[in-house]
């Protein structure tokens, strides 16, 4: 089998008057993804997707990896990463372009197990096609609403939910004491504090946590801010988490060295792709840390992650994105199926997924190099919904 071309395709999906959700980071208004297809001389295609800034992700792909995968045999997907990290490590290892190796990488992975007719859980060593996950959601909102939604991803099979908190001290208490109450003792609510606290307040806050015996406590410093994640690790009786952020195996070796987090927080499509996931988990185990991939934007994503969480013994739970999104609810053909707390992986070759790919051209971003003003991550806030720099009211402050 041979590489005939890598092709990206940039998909976005605008909310309807830029009716997104509100949370830290402001309001959402598009939602963003980019698919990684690796099409082969035997007609198997390998996918993948990226979450980063969409026209940077497609030059990376079109001009620096397309022409140098071209012939490549997929099964060497070590050395096809390394040949993609040395080419671009001069302007890469972290960022953008470890994204983008990260969403060829997947597609690799994708190939190697349609070319050997076995699940890629299989091939990284797990035992069954099944991989707890968790309902992500519970923005900013009313407090009834918040426990009204939880409740509502209970009824939909999960026994986890996560909820964003960080809008004031006042309202991040409420919203966790009810949502706590909506599910109810034999459920886990998980809490991210999307990077806006201070060390004084996170630990204050991680008191209240532990005694809502919040399941983890996510991000309460942005990623560069080591030294308060190392302040509050121990401080509270809750594991601390984070690595959303964070790019690469050499990135998650400092957080691990520093002893910042209990959980790590790798994420396929943003890090490196399927192969640093696991470099990272069998770091993580090394070191007694347990690792729960992010997730976000899309089904490709979650379902790569998933592979991975299930397959590693020291794996607890992929996320699953609960706002409503296409490229989650309508992108593959057999949707993503969760009961009882577990997503179903089964045990179709490869990531054993298939693109609907009427969805994919409906959402295919017409020229991904003009794009309009606003800030991208996973996300888009269009240039009026900038994250906000509204000050965060303590209640002993
Ligand atoms: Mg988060």
């Amino acid at each position: 089998m041979r590489i005939e071309r890598v092709e990206p395709i940039n998909l976005r999906y605008e909310y309807p008057n830029a009716s997104g959700f509100q949370y830290a980071g402001g309001i959402c208004t598009a939602r963003l993804t980019t698919l990684i297809l690796i099409h082969t001389d035997t007609g198997h295609v390998g996918v993948g997707s990226v979450y980063s800034h969409p026209a940077l992700v497609y030059l990376i792909v079109r001009d620096q990896l397309d022409p140098l995968l071209r012939g490549e045999d997929p099964n060497r997907v070590e050395s096809l990463w390394e040949k993609m990290y040395g080419v671009t490590r001069w302007y890469g290892r972290k960022g953008v372009t470890m994204s983008a190796i990260g969403g060829v990488d997947t597609a690799l992975w994708d190939l190697k197990g349609q070319s050997e007719g076995k699940p890629v859980w299989k091939l990284l060593g797990g035992t069954e096609g099944v991989c707890p996950a968790y309902a992500s959601g519970l923005l900013w909102n009313e407090i009834d609403a918040l426990a009204e939604e939880a409740i509502g991803h209970i009824d939909a099979g999960f026994k986890r939910v996560k909820m964003r908190l960080a809008r004031s001290e006042e309202w991040d208490r409420e919203a966790v004491t009810a949502v706590r109450k909506a599910i109810g003792p034999e459920h886990d609510v998980i809490v991210d504090a999307s990077m806006r606290y201070n060390v004084a307040l996170a630990r204050r806050m991680g008191e209240f946590l532990e005694d809502m015996r919040v399941f983890w406590y996510e991000e309460p410093f942005p990623p560069e801010d080591i030294d308060s994640f190392v302040a509050l690790r121990g401080a509270v009786g809750i594991p601390v988490s984070a690595g959303e952020n964070e790019f690469g195996f050499q990135g998650f070796r400092e957080l691990i060295r520093a002893k910042a987090v209990n959980i790590v927080q790798p994420d396929s499509s943003r890090c490196g792709g399927i192969s640093e996931v696991v470099k990272v988990a069998q770091l993580a185990g090394a070191n007694g840390l347990r690792v729960a991939t992010h997730t976000w934007s899309d089904a490709v994503a979650v379902t790569a992650n998933a592979h991975v969480v299930s397959a590693i013994s020291n794996g607890i739970t992929v996320e699953i994105d609960r706002t409503g999104t296409p490229f989650v609810e309508d992108l593959l053909v057999d949707p993503l199926e969760v009961s009882n707390g577990q997503l179903t992986l089964g045990d179709r070759p490869g990531l054993g997924i298939q693109l609907d790919m009427d969805v994919v051209e409906r959402l295919r971003m017409a020229n991904p190099l003009k794009i309009p003003d606003g800030s991208y991550s996973d996300m888009m806030f269009g240039k009026a919904y900038e994250p906000p720099s509204l000050p965060y009211v303590e209640i002993d402050a």
